[in-house]
């Protein structure tokens, strides 16, 4: 048994108490109705839960002592542990959340000068091991749970005191699910998450003010505009086969063609919601003017907007940033053709927050305490 002894309390806590964080609004209503509780109980934490931020039920000044104390007993609204906040010279924060079971996942704000974007992970880890990115190196992957997902929303506005969240100039305004991890292979839990989020009178973020990245899992982008309805983004980072088949290598499971008939065929893409393309620039890799004269053909007849990503290099990542002439030619290229290119501007560097740069330890972490755990 090398268990840390650390783990324990956590854990016993969360098996003896019900966590309400994350639980659909139904799902809610028919836990405490197994404990004898009307509907409007339901409705009045969910109001405590997602609009007000309440950590505790005593937190809770609507609810009279004596319920607060029976809830106490039973249930628990939990906060993962953050076991490291970094914040960038930009203002960008990354915080690292770590889950009872010891797994650790990473979420990005991102403050601009009129809203804030929040970057949530999806798993821990990614399978997809797309060449460029760091996550990709991670071995440990394990799928997000829905209360995980939404959780991370809920800890950043712990961080950033936003609660109850106003109307207006929010700091959380936008979330994007660019994060660790390949949401369309998580496919429920993120659903369940995002329809949580999306919920007016709780956390209450527009599917306008999401967006969901996919590296290309083609069979489930049509339920994602069906079922979510958020702005969708791919990662499609080259224009032949040839070469997205090395950089992104998922693209030998859904070429190219499949990919874009999905971008097609996307549930309420249109000239008011464009879908993004996602296109990292590697040097002397994807980034030619001919490139981008590809791109404009392949793209044709979506309503699209490109999103030059200036590669973020990571400890030994295998390629190199394009330059700036090349990353200006290719946006004047693009954007001639009648397509909206800019280039996204790196946040958070510094911190390793940057697209692509996040990466959680938990795996080395945890070998290295079993290690020494098992030491005499
Ligand atoms: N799995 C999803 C969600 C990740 S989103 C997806 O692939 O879309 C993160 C975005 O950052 C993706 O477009 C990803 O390809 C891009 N990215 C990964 N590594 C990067 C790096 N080192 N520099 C710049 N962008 C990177």
């Amino acid at each position: 048994m090398t268990a840390p002894a650390a783990h324990i309390p956590a854990m016993t806590d969360i098996l003896a108490r019900i966590d309400l964080v994350g639980l659909s609004r139904e799902e809610l209503e028919a836990e405490l109705k197994s404990f004898g509780l009307p509907a409007f109980r339901a409705r009045q934490l969910w109001h405590w839960i997602y609009h007000r931020g309440a950590t505790s039920f005593e937190a809770m000044s609507t609810i009279a002592r004596p319920m607060q104390a029976k809830l106490e007993e039973r249930y628990a609204v939990g906060r993962p542990e953050v076991s490291r906040a970094q914040q960038s010279l930009d203002g960008t924060s990354k915080w690292l959340l770590r889950f009872p079971d010891g797994n650790e996942i990473e979420s990005v704000h991102i403050p601009e000068e009129d809203r804030g974007t929040l970057c949530v992970s999806s798993q821990v880890g990614c399978t997809l091991t797309c060449k460029f990115c760091h996550t990709g190196t991670q071995r440990l992957v394990r799928n997000l749970t829905a209360p995980e997902i939404v959780k991370q929303i809920l800890v950043a506005r712990d961080r950033l005191g936003e609660w109850p969240a106003p109307k207006d100039g929010r700091l959380v305004s936008n979330i994007v699910m660019m994060g660790m991890g390949e949401p369309l292979y998580n496919f429920d839990e993120v659903k369940k998450a995002l329809k949580i989020v999306m919920d007016h009178e709780g956390v209450a973020i527009s599917k306008r003010r999401i967006t969901l990245s996919t590296a290309g899992v083609v069979p489930m982008m049509k339920r994602c505009g069906e079922e979510i309805g958020v702005n969708l983004a791919v990662s499609l980072h080259a224009v032949t086969d040839e070469v997205r088949d090395v950089i992104v290598p998922l693209n030998k499971k859904y070429p190219l063609a499949e990919l874009i008939k999905a971008c097609k065929a996307y549930p309420g893409a249109n000239n008011a919601r464009r879908i993004t393309f996602e296109y990292v620039m590697l040097k002397g890799v994807n980034d030619s003017p001919a490139d981008a004269r590809a791109l404009v053909r392949l793209i044709k007849g979506i309503p699209a907007k490109i999103n030059l990503i200036p590669f973020n290099a990571w400890p030994g990542a295998p390629y190199e940033c394009s330059t700036d002439e090349a990353i200006q030619a290719f946006g004047d290229i693009v954007n001639a053709a009648g397509y909206a290119s800019p280039v996204r501007t790196p946040r958070g560097r510094d911190i390793l927050a940057a697209c692509g740069q996040l990466k959680s330890l938990s795996e080395k972490k945890r070998r290295g305490e079993a290690a020494h755990a098992a030491a005499p």
